[in-house]
């Protein structure tokens, strides 16, 4: 596929998936919590990444929900050019930034879920900021500087952080078939 179509339908999932955010919010009157794997590029569709979230990362997001007591009322699992999207309703009058902050703490105990993109979103879905915790911008995957300005200032090339983002997955991988 040319690329600048493989763009185009990246926007164009990305508008679906908003539209069904906005359906979802209205018809339960709460919250939504959002995840996918942060990769960059426009090929975020390959087999190995489809497999990490759904066998590693999904069932992982499960168990933290269940262990932090949030009953979520429903949850959509979207596949398309983005790759892997959830969209996690959270129980009426959730307290989001609780919500976001314990995300945020689940993202930083491992190279494995900083791969993760949360979002939440309140019951306007109005997104929940790092900024609303005082929380620092999300560090690059390959030195210390916040990912926005390494991303702005093309500071690494893609396929550094495609190789990293791959030995993270390959090392989860590994070690899931040993446990198991
Ligand atoms: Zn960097």
């Amino acid at each position: 596929m040319l690329e600048v179509k493989k763009i185009n339908s990246i926007l164009f999932d990305r508008e679906q998936h908003y539209l069904l955010q906005q359906q979802l919010v209205r018809t339960y009157d709460a919250g939504i919590i959002t995840v996918s794997l942060n990769i960059p590029g426009t090929n975020k569709q390959l087999p190995r990444y489809h497999q990490f979230f759904q066998a590693i990362i999904k069932p992982r997001i499960l168990q933290f929900l269940q262990k932090n007591n949030i009953n979520y009322q429903n949850m959509q699992q979207i596949y398309d050019h983005t790759g892997d999207y959830l969209i996690i309703v959270l129980p009426t009058n959730s307290n989001y930034l609780n919500i976001k902050q314990l995300l945020l703490n689940f993202e930083t105990t491992s190279q494995t879920y900083q791969l993760l993109d949360f979002d939440v979103y309140n019951q306007e879905l109005q997104t929940i900021s790092r900024n609303d915790l005082n929380v620092e911008m999300r560090k690059c995957y390959l030195c210390s500087s916040p990912a926005k300005l390494c991303a702005r200032g093309k500071v690494h090339l893609v396929s550094e952080l495609l190789c990293y983002i791959d030995n993270v997955i390959e090392k989860e991988i590994e070690q899931n078939v040993r446990v198991k």
